[in-house]
């Protein structure tokens, strides 16, 4: 059967990472088809905390993380948590993982985000302007805080690391942070300010925007999953769940956790995997904050968000899959009550995927399979804030330009 369309791009996924992609290259004039079984945004960046994290350079991954395995793993008021059943079947990842967390790694790793940090907002700003989004993005920094000594004495030496790869933070005492945040009811010993750190009043709102100005621009979506794609020496051929194939000059994978599933694009052969991650949300307890204020030791942001006060993150190593965990959302209520008192029950609780490297550094680059095919994904904790510089660098891998950064520790060829 022969492609029954043609369009210079063919992008895979239709959220924070996929849209920007396919925003940025139809700005360049490229006739580009989005593919997304699902609405655009709604996947893992609906639920996220909303942070544009420029300062986020400082990966899981790390030499802290061995030594307190075993409390990390056993204890339910642990920010990690882990499936030892996923572990045992999947234990390259795990092995992998915990490889990267030696100090020599760890410096790469977060020297390496650090430099694609840096250029979030060339990527960015250019799409929130072009979705006349300006409206949902508040400029009020963001805050991490410590409630205990020992917690803080563990993260001198990323928070170092940080500070030497050029964010600039300020040290808050308690009454500091009490001022600039009082609903906190935390024992607290210190915090942060990481100035200039904007968030996204709602992310999938963004994203939609995003969407609905390509479409008004000409773009067109297939509400299709790709199951598979192969190229050849003129293009790319993408087939989809309806059985038809599309045919484009170039595909960009950005289809998150899911990104494996599109056999014959080379992103079946890398070991990307997930961080579960869960949100709990109030809807009428917004007004607690005025930031994202991350509660260092419990893992987990509190964010003052279009639909309330949304409580977002931890980390759980299991099976895509996998059932939805209660025991994580039940430690999300408990710990958001001892943040700011009885908040009652949430009004409603959601799980999503990070996709996620074994060294935490996203994939962006050309696929071992040709260079017809660009591979965007493994964002982990950051998609939100790296999805629009990683849009427009693979619109200037799809024109055949060196990217405005250095993507080389992002290759494909690194596993
Ligand atoms: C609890 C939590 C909190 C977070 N907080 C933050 C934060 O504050 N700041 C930040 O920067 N990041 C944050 N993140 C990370 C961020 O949400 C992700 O890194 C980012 O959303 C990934 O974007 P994506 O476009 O790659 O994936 P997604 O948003 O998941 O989009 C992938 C899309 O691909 C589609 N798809 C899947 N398979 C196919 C296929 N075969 N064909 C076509 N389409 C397909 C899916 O339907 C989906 O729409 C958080 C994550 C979690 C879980």
């Amino acid at each position: 059967m022969q492609p029954h369309h043609d369009y210079d791009l063919i992008v895979a996924g239709a959220g924070m990472v996929g849209m920007s992609t396919a925003l940025w290259a139809q700005s360049e004039g490229l006739r580009v088809v989005v593919c997304d079984p699902n609405p655009a945004g709604s996947g893992t960046t609906s639920g996220s905390a909303c942070v544009i994290a420029t300062y986020a350079c400082n990966p899981v991954n790390s030499p802290s993380i061995i030594k307190s395995l075993p409390t990390l793993l056993t204890s339910p008021d642990s920010p990690l948590s882990f499936n030892l059943m996923h572990g045992l079947k999947n234990p390259a990842w795990m092995l992998s993982f915990l490889n990267n967390c030696r100090p020599t790694r760890v410096d790469h790793i977060a020297n390496a985000l650090a430099g694609l940090l840096a250029h979030t907002n060339d990527g960015l700003n250019p799409l929130i302007a072009l979705a006349d989004a300006q409206d949902l993005i508040i400029e009020n920094d963001c805050l991490y805080v410590w409630s205990t000594a020992s917690g803080h004495a563990a993260s001198l030496p990323s928070e170092a690391r940080r500070a030497s790869l050029g964010v600039q933070s300020e040290d808050l005492s308690p009454s500091d942070i009490q001022s600039l945040e009082p609903n906190i009811r935390l024992p607290l010993h210190r915090g942060l300010r990481f100035k200039g750190a904007r968030h996204i009043a709602s992310p999938q709102e963004l994203v939609s925007r995003m969407h609905r100005k390509f479409t008004v621009l000409g773009g067109t979506t297939l509400p299709q999953t790709i199951l598979s794609s192969i190229a050849d020496a003129d293009g790319v051929t993408a087939q989809l769940s309806d059985n038809t194939p599309i045919r484009a000059s170039r595909l960009v994978v950005a289809a998150g956790a899911r990104s494996r599933d599109i056999k014959g694009s080379g992103a079946e052969k890398l070991p990307l995997g997930t961080e579960r991650g869960y949100h709990i949300l109030y809807e009428n307890h917004r007004n607690l904050l005025s930031r994202p204020v991350g509660w260092a030791e419990a893992g987990f942001y509190a964010t003052p968000m279009a639909d309330g006060l949304r409580v977002a993150g931890t980390v759980e190593i299991n099976a895509t899959d996998a059932p939805f965990n209660q025991k994580r959302t039940a430690y999300l209520t408990r710990k958001s009550h001892d943040m700011f008192g009885d908040l009652g029950a949430p009004d409603s609780e959601w799980l999503g995927h990070r996709p996620t490297m074994p060294d935490s550094l996203p994939v962006i680059g050309h696929s071992n399979k040709s260079d017809r095919i660009i591979m965007a994904f493994g964002h982990q904790h950051i998609g939100l804030t790296l999805g629009g510089i990683t849009g427009k660098i693979a619109t200037d891998l799809a024109q055949g330009r060196k990217p405005s950064c250095d993507i080389t520790a992002f290759s494909a060829d690194r596993f």
